[in-house]
C-alpha cells in the first residue's frame, strides 16, 4: 500500500475528513494566491462555517456541508479578490476518485443521491459495478455531495479554462 501524504492526512483530520479545497467561487486560486492578505474577513462572514484560514490565512472550504453560493465571503472581503460579476462564480467540479466503493461491487450512490443538480450518475459496468460519473455542465461546486461519501472519494476541483 502507498504511503499516504501527512500533510494531507493531517488536514483533513482538522478539517472533518473531508478533503479541503483552496479555490473559492469568484475569483481563481492565482488571484487568490496573489491578492489574499490572509485577514480572515471571509472566514468570519461565512455563515455556514465551512472556511477555515490555511497556509498564509488563505481561505479554504471544507465542505462539511454544502456551500450556498450566498456571497458574503466575497462582499466581506476588502481586498479585489473576488469579482462578483463572474457567472457562473467558478469552473470547480466535483471530480471521484479512485476510493469510490461502487467500482469495487459496493452498492452506495449516496452522492447521486444527494446532488439536487443531477449531476452524478452511475454508469454501469460488468460484475454488478458501476462507475460514478460527473456531468460538469450540471455540477455546480457546491460540494453536497462530499460529506456523504463515506471513503471520501469525492474532491471538488478547479477546471483548466477550456482555450488555456
Ligand atoms: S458563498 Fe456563502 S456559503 Fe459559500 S463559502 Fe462563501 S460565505 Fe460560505
Ligand atoms: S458538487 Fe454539488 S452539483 Fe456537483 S455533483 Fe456534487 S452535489 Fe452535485
Ligand atoms: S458516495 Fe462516494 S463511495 Fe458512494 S457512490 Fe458516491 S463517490 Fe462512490
Amino acid at each position: 500500500m502507498a504511503a499516504q501524504d501527512s500533510t494531507a492526512v493531517s488536514r483533513r483530520a482538522f478539517l472533518g475528513g473531508h478533503d479541503p479545497t483552496d479555490v473559492m467561487p469568484w475569483t481563481t486560486s492565482e488571484i487568490m494566491r496573489e491578492a489574499c492578505t490572509g485577514c480572515g474577513a471571509c472566514v468570519e462572514a461565512c455563515p455556514e462555517g465551512i472556511l477555515h484560514q490555511g497556509r498564509g490565512g488563505h481561505p479554504v472550504l471544507d465542505f462539511s456541508s454544502p456551500c450556498t453560493f450566498c456571497a458574503a465571503c466575497a462582499e466581506a472581503c476588502p481586498e479585489p479578490v473576488f469579482d462578483l460579476e463572474r457567472d457562473p462564480p467558478w469552473t470547480a467540479v466535483a471530480v471521484v476518485a479512485s476510493g469510490c466503493l461502487e467500482p469495487q461491487g459496493i452498492a452506495c450512490r449516496a452522492c447521486e443521491d444527494a446532488c439536487d443538480h443531477d449531476a452524478l450518475r452511475a454508469r454501469p459496468m460488468l460484475g454488478g459495478r458501476a462507475e460514478m460519473r460527473v456531468d460538469a455542465d450540471a455540477c455546480t461546486g457546491c460540494g453536497g455531495c462530499v460529506p456523504v461519501c463515506p471513503t471520501g472519494a469525492i474532491q471538488i476541483r478547479e477546471q483548466e479554462p477550456a482555450d488555456a
